[in-house]
């Protein structure tokens, strides 16, 4: 064959491949799936921001400056009634999980193997709670073993980035790193909630070895400098993105900042500004951190631009639960989230209800707001939905329920309809509204709360008062059954532990028992 005719048949042979190539990719392409970033602030309050999550402004959302979180709502849907649980660990593994905290059992917060952070009181004993956390393995005593939502993403070609806190799993288990829950990288996370320092020039709390345990592993390059930790661990992030978009890899990351979780150590490049306006030293330092960890996000969603991939990326902005307005160890008050009651550890909304803002560039009206209530476990069901993760296995019952279709406005029909539940058969420490052992349920409008030490309820009509200011279980006596029978029926369902009465040694009973005995 002379060299003419092997060029022609080599180009048409080149032209059928291409038509073959072009077909395919006309008929069977998949939707490019989106880069997705939970950005995960741990015990930030509703109100601790310059966006308003209320139907009006408050004096709290001019004092506070958070202007990144002003540009993720315009540009995104913001939700007044989002809820998580209203301590850490609770809410982190149900949102690893999808399970409801009264399902996987971590009820309280987690840190040394097989212990309890804080001790029962005289009144009650708490339950054999999973101590220990998750477990991405079986076996592993006093844990959840459930399939992890980066397993399931990293499983299906998303680059998985933890970036701050963890707080997934007691020291010693296989959950306290993060790279045992199918994250490809682990930047600074552990089993700890809570950083030693905030400080680079303080190694992060290495430098103090009687307090070894809340010392944030890596960042080894930052120690000794003049750097704050939510810089750091943002720095990082924007690395490890970056590698994911070398490798033309979907990225998944997970950033969970350290702040604004105490101590409360004031964040220098803000804190004179908010001192100057005539704050108190505490509030000033608190007001700082807020405005670090904004700027983190400020920062994120500048790469985004710069790398032209901010269309194709889904923000999902969260608090873990609510600010800490008890006052402990002699410390000063920092935060309030008025006008709600109470705040950290609480069954009141100032406990459990937190600022979420979602931006999906193309399925999100910019600049929008719903109404429609939602918890934790939630987002598990809502990230694989968003990721195009279908028929995914996981060993334990998901029961989070997705919330893209209210992000996408088809379809508005959950809210008032739907249950959302809250167990804490524990003990957390601090005084204050709402903080106890309880079991809670928001239907509609309404919210009981189930106090385990003397079975006694508070029924609070939340659109009416969203303030908890006043007790309608005796006049309403009807809903108090209602909500009451609810609960008792999710509790029983999922076998939730309940503590012991010390007076009788028996457990504690079930709501309905208390007003059906
Ligand atoms: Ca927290």
């Amino acid at each position: 064959m002379d060299p003419e005719s092997d060029r022609a048949q080599m180009k048409w042979f080149q032209s059928l491949i291409l038509i073959v190539l072009l077909t395919c990719s006309c008929t069977q392409k998949e939707p490019e799936r989106p880069n997705i970033i939970v950005f995960l602030v741990d015990d930030m309050g509703w109100q601790d921001t310059s966006v308003p999550f209320w139907d009006k402004p408050t004096p709290f959302n001019s004092l506070y400056q958070t202007p990144n979180m002003e540009r993720l709502a315009a540009e995104g849907m913001k939700f007044t009634q989002a809820y998580a649980t209203s301590v850490c660990s609770p809410t982190r593994i149900s949102l690893m999980t999808g399970m409801n905290a009264a399902h996987h059992r971590v009820t309280n917060w987690t840190l040394r193997k097989d212990q309890q952070p804080v001790a029962d009181d005289d009144l009650l004993a708490q339950p054999a709670w999973n101590v220990n956390g998750m477990s991405p393995v079986p076996g592993i005593a006093n844990t959840i073993h459930a399939t992890p939502l980066p397993q399931l993403l990293h499983d299906t070609g998303y680059f998985t980035i933890h970036s701050g806190k963890a707080h997934l799993g007691a020291i010693g288990t296989p959950a306290a790193n993060p790279l045992n829950l199918g994250f490809d990288i682990n930047i600074a996370g552990h089993a700890a909630g809570a950083p030693g320092s905030y400080y680079g020039t303080e190694a992060f709390g290495n430098n103090d070895p009687n307090r070894s345990v809340w010392a944030v592993p890596g960042l080894e390059k930052y120690h000794g400098k003049d750097i704050y930790l939510s810089e750091a661990i943002t720095l990082e992030a924007v690395e490890a993105m970056q590698k994911a978009i070398d490798q033309d890899q979907p990225f998944f990351l997970y950033m969970a900042h350290y702040a604004v979780h105490t101590p409360i150590q004031g964040d220098d490049r803000f804190v004179q500004k908010y001192l100057d306006q005539g704050m108190l030293p505490t509030e000033a330092r608190y007001a700082s951190m807020v405005e670090g960890m904004d700027k983190s996000l400020g920062d994120i969603m500048t790469f985004l631009d710069a790398r032209g991939i901010d269309e194709n990326t889904v923000i999902l902005f969260m608090s873990d639960n609510g600010g800490l307005s008890a006052v402990a160890r002699g410390g000063e008050k920092h935060t309030h989230n008025k006008p709600l009651s109470s705040g950290k550890g609480s069954a009141h909304e100032g406990g459990i209800r937190e600022p979420m803002i979602v931006k999906w560039p193309g399925k999100t009206m910019p600049n929008s707001s719903a109404e429609d209530y939602l918890i934790i476990e939630d987002f598990f069901p809502s990230i694989l939905e968003m990721a195009s993760v279908k028929d995914y296995q996981t060993v334990q019952p998901v029961d989070g329920q997705s919330f893209v279709s209210i992000l996408t406005g088809t379809e508005r029909a959950s809210y008032k309809e739907r249950p959302l539940f809250w167990h804490y058969p524990n003990r957390w420490g601090p005084k204050g509204p709402g903080i106890a052992s309880t079991s809670t349920v928001r239907l509609g409008d309404w919210k009981l709360i189930y106090y385990h030490a003397d079975r006694s309820f508070e029924l609070f009509n939340l659109t009416e008062d969203i303030g908890e200011t006043t007790n309608r279980a005796v006049d309403e006596p009807e809903k108090l059954k209602e909500l009451a029978s609810v609960l008792t029926q999710h509790l029983k369902e999922v076998q939730a532990q309940m503590p012991t009465d010390k007076a009788t040694g028996k457990l504690v009973e079930y709501p309905l028992e208390i007003l059906q005995p």
